[in-house]
């Protein structure tokens, strides 16, 4: 596994996973059937140490991962430009893993009504109708964390010890 050369900037991964956990969005690259790099913002859901996607059942993205299921989800916590000193106070988790689509109906079902939950929260019943409405048109796709890494501007690193 690459370690991070800059270690003393390593977020640890309980503060890592808590990015990820009140994050909403992030970018995911895969690497589609041409060869190229798609890197492709998505909203997710963190449930049990898992991301949990949701979209389309087709589109680069699921000709990209069904055929190559490594795949790498970047989310930026901050980005703090400071003009005066040519830097930016920024904090970023990468998470790298496989990903699959579910094909469980129930797994779908769950992971689905996370995501409801997590972005409207209070609106169970529509969330709910929602999934029935469009369960058989929505993919859902599962992304087992096998390295998780964040890092922070050593500026921030130092003012969170001090
Ligand atoms: C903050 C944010 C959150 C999002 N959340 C979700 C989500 O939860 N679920 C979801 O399905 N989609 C989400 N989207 C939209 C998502 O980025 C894709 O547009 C969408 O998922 C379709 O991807 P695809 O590969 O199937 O598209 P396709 O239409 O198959 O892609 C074809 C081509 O269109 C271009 N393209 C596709 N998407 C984008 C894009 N976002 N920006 C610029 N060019 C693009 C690329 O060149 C790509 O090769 C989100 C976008 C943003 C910015």
């Amino acid at each position: 596994m690459r370690k991070m050369r800059r270690a003393f900037q390593q977020l640890d991964t309980d503060e890592s996973l808590s990015i990820l956990e009140k994050s909403t969005s992030g970018t995911l690259a895969c690497l589609d059937n041409d060869g190229f790099p798609y890197a492709v913002p998505l909203s997710h859901v963190l449930v049990d140490g898992k991301l949990y996607f949701h979209g389309a059942t087709i589109g680069h993205r699921i000709d990209a991962v069904n055929a190559n299921p490594k795949v790498s989800y970047c989310v930026i916590d901050q980005d703090e430009v400071i003009a005066e000193t040519l830097t930016t106070h920024y904090r970023s988790v990468i998470a790298f893993g496989r990903a699959r689509m579910l094909s469980d109906v129930t797994e779908k079902r769950i992971a689905l009504f996370k995501l409801g939950q997590k972005f409207a929260p209070g609106l169970t019943d529509k969330t709910i109708e929602e999934i029935d409405r469009f369960i058989d048109a929505v993919s859902v796709m599962e992304l087992t964390i096998e390295r998780l890494t964040g890092k922070e501007a050593l500026e921030l690193k130092k003012a969170r010890q001090s």
